[in-house]
């Protein structure tokens, strides 16, 4: 920690951030995503325009250069993506468009805690959405629920579909993904059996009453928020002049909806749910390496196994340190990597293979434990 909220990611949780970046990158190309990359430093005249440089004066980091020019620090993103649409998309024909990034955002968050659940700085996954008509946008929203949940299962999180407050910009919902657990900051109330779930924000339903949608009793539980979708419909094409013809060469406004992931957060939260009294247990999707090989005093044979399962593509993390075995063990159940291979003076021409989450250890020679890898 450099200071609240602010964080230096170490090797280990670097690779982690990078498996959740790849999922999600893997599902935004699928529904036509095009990763780009937006400025973090930007100009206070483009907030200025949607009336956002005064209404997130509390959370945007805001300043003036040595030549008294006002910047602010990316929030968040849909100033900058507006501009760039409303400048390079000419004619409904260019639509629909969809466009991401993976970024850090900055946030003057008051209350800066529980590590990567809350930073000042953190990462997330922002895709930004446009469209000629609302049905089409309608059409492409379900696609990005469906995407965000696909995600998640991924990731080993079980996250629901939560409706909550538009914002400021809209009377309509907006959806969040949350994930149940005693860590999260938010409160939501969903249905026991199927899909329901409601911010506590907006709800006027109580724990124990009957679900709206089935009728079976409804649960109140915290929760962490791990993504957050919103449709802005023509906001930005009125606050920002974003108009291109239709076929009819009638004056449209390009629609525009947004798509948040919270890539910093979701690392913590895979914690929060994969882990036991020893440490973390990391889903095989994420874990910054496959396996945790040990050597106790057999560094040469270990060292062959380790080459081994480098040449067959086994990302494999080396521990060769000069420290005792009871040292090793718990670093290993610390650090969490789903399958531990220990070389000893005991496993004579072989290995001991353990998975992270099981009890049971089985003896295998060098090359069926490279295959079962
Ligand atoms: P919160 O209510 O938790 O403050 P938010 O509603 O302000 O979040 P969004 O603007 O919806 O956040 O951002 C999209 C996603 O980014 C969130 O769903 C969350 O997963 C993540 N996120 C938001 N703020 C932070 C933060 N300070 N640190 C880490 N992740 C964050
Ligand atoms: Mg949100």
């Amino acid at each position: 920690m450099l200071q609240a909220g602010v964080y230096t990611y170490l090797p280990l949780g670097w690779r982690v951030l990078e498996k959740i970046s790849a999922i999600v990158r893997s599902e935004m190309n699928a529904v036509g995503g095009q990763e780009l990359l937006m400025p973090a430093l930007q100009p206070k005249n483009i907030w200025e325009e949607t009336g956002r440089w005064e209404s997130l004066k509390e959370v945007m980091y805001q300043f003036q250069d040595a030549s008294d020019k006002d910047l602010g620090l990316a929030a968040t993103h849909e100033e900058v993506v507006y501009d760039l649409i409303r400048r390079f998309i000419n004619s409904y024909k260019d639509l629909p468009l969809s466009v991401y990034q993976i970024q850090n955002k900055f946030r003057a968050e008051l209350r800066a805690k529980g590590g990567l659940m809350r930073g000042r700085e953190f990462m997330m996954k922002d895709l930004y959405s446009f469209h000629a008509s609302q049905a089409d946008l309608d059409q492409y929203y379900q696609q990005l629920i469906d995407a965000y949940l696909k995600i998640y299962r991924r990731l080993g999180l079980d996250a629901k579909v939560v409706e909550a407050s538009g914002g400021i910009f809209t009377q309509k919902f907006s959806h969040e993904f949350q994930v149940v657990s005693e860590a999260g900051e938010d409160r939501i109330f969903y249905c026991g059996s199927c899909d329901w779930a409601q911010n506590s924000e907006i709800t006027e339903v109580k724990a124990g009453d009957a679900c709206p949608k089935c009728g079976v009793v409804v649960q109140e539980g915290k929760s962490i928020e791990v993504g957050n979708i919103f449709q802005f419909g023509d906001k930005y094409a009125k606050d920002m002049n974003g108009y291109v013809n239709d076929e009819n060469s009638r004056k449209i406004p390009i629609l525009m909806a947004s798509y948040g992931i919270g890539i910093s957060r979701l690392a913590a939260t895979i914690v929060e749910l994969h882990h036991d009294d020893r440490g973390i247990v990391w889903p095989e999707s994420v874990a910054p390496f496959a396996v945790h090989l040990i050597s106790l005093k057999r560094d040469e044979a270990a060292r062959e196994l380790y080459d081994r399962l480098v040449a067959a593509d086994v990302e494999v993390l080396y521990d060769d340190r000069d420290v005792s075995a009871g040292q090793k063990f718990v670093d290993s159940d610390l650090l969490g990597l789903p399958w531990r291979l220990v070389v000893s003076e005991k496993t004579g021409g072989k290995v001991e293979v353990k998975q992270r989450g099981g009890e049971q250890s089985e003896l295998m020679d060098f090359k069926e434990a490279i295959n079962k890898l």
